[in-house]
């Protein structure tokens, strides 16, 4: 228990951004004179760099014109991954009405909930879009899930994201696609703080290393190895289609309803019952992170929440979580409640405690800079990791 004096230290080392939600639960929050997070200077970067204005318009038809040329003779312009949720249903029902021949690829790891079953197959039927699932092998990817929650890090979800990742680089090369679509809008799902979510290939290898049981066979990583075949040799581009476009949450959600019979499955990215879990229960108690104050600070820096309501949220309820989802997360894992309680327990550690590409990448600042330019590595990321 705090003591009052522990509570006052805790207190006066507290900061919160002047603008939006962000505060220093997020390890490496900066803050300058204004009282302004790096978070917000990222929004403020990529607003310039993807304008909704005419010059924005202009550059966004090029860019799609670019893709339908480069993919005149293949079966497909793009590959687009999807997962149920908002974001990736909207991307690929934009690609369509763009007139562009998306390949859908969903990565099942073993946690969809019904919904996102539902909203994949009722998307790829009304859009009448080819979907390519592939189902991980579920005794490899749960041994490498375990580990990363046996490290003892904030980064634990990310086996599934880089999992996406390297699925769809993978299916591109195969199908000799040159455009895999990122569907992530800065504007309403913002940017993961670097202290909260890290991901890269080498850091799954050495949690898996360290930690795992099983070889990994059929995991699709995204080792830099990997990655320069794809960007090198294959040509493959990313595409963050949902930036050029006016990004509404609330009309996006009634479009998808009315035109694909989507249904909303009540959280971000709950369309996964891990990540359901992971975000309401395991984050909050063992880190003390609080997602929703990512999305609600984009949310906020582009005008569809007022900071008040987002407070207000935030400070009155902690994130809800399901008891039944703990149990069943924790049964399907085949964790002891003994087991986890040591999992919650144990010091918790950083990115930094396991080999990474981080500090190569620090160093490689140039040619990232570069990759970005051309079209090879996300504006957003590029920020996020050497802004
Ligand atoms: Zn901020």
């Amino acid at each position: 228990m705090l003591t009052s004096d522990s509570v006052k230290i805790a207190d006066s080392a507290f900061s919160l951004c002047q603008r939006c939600v962000l505060d220093t639960t997020v390890r490496d929050i900066r803050f300058d004179e204004a009282g302004v997070c790096q978070y917000c200077r990222i929004h403020d970067a990529l607003e310039k760099e993807f304008p909704l204005n005419e010059a924005g318009q202009r550059k966004f038809n090029d860019l799609i014109d670019d893709i339908k040329r480069r993919g005149k003779n293949e079966d497909y312009d793009i590959i687009v991954g999807i997962s149920g949720g908002r974001d990736s249903t909207f991307a690929l029902y934009t690609a369509v009405k763009l007139g562009l021949r998306p390949l859908a690829v969903h990565f099942d790891n073993g946690w969809n909930s019904e919904t996102a079953v539902t909203n994949i197959k009722k998307a790829t039927d009304k859009l009448k879009v080819d979907l390519h699932t592939f189902v991980i092998d579920w005794e490899e990817f749960k041994d490498l899930q375990i580990s990363f929650l046996k490290a003892s890090v904030s980064d634990a979800e990310i086996p599934t994201d880089v999992g996406i990742h390297g699925l769809l680089q993978k299916v591109a090369a195969q199908e000799n696609i040159k455009y895999v679509v990122f569907a992530h809008s800065f504007r309403t799902e913002g940017v993961a703080p670097l202290g909260w979510t890290y991901m890269d290939g080498c850091y799954i290898n050495s949690v898996h290393k360290r930690f795992g049981t099983k070889p990994l066979k059929n995991f699709p990583n995204l080792t830099l190895k990997d990655f320069f075949y794809y960007q090198l040799i294959k040509r493959i581009k990313v595409l963050s289609l949902l930036v050029y476009i006016p990004y509404d949450q609330k009309e996006v959600e009634r479009v998808l309803q009315s035109e694909l019979g989507w249904t909303y499955y009540g959280g971000h990215h709950h369309e996964s019952y891990y990540t359901h879990f992971f975000q309401s229960y395991y984050l909050p108690k063992k880190f003390n992170i609080d997602k929703r104050k990512i999305e609600y600070s984009a949310l906020i820096r582009s005008g569809q929440m007022t900071r008040d309501e987002a407070l207000k949220e935030i400070n009155g309820e902690p994130y809800p979580y399901d008891q039944d989802l703990v149990r069943y997360t924790l049964s399907k894992l085949g964790l002891t409640e003994e087991e986890f309680e040591n999992i919650l327990r144990s010091p918790n550690k950083t990115f930094h405690d396991y080999p990474t590409y981080y500090p190569l990448i620090k160093l490689l600042k140039g040619p990232a800079t570069l990759a970005c330019r051309l079209g090879f590595i996300p504006k957003h990321l590029y920020l996020k990791f050497l802004g």
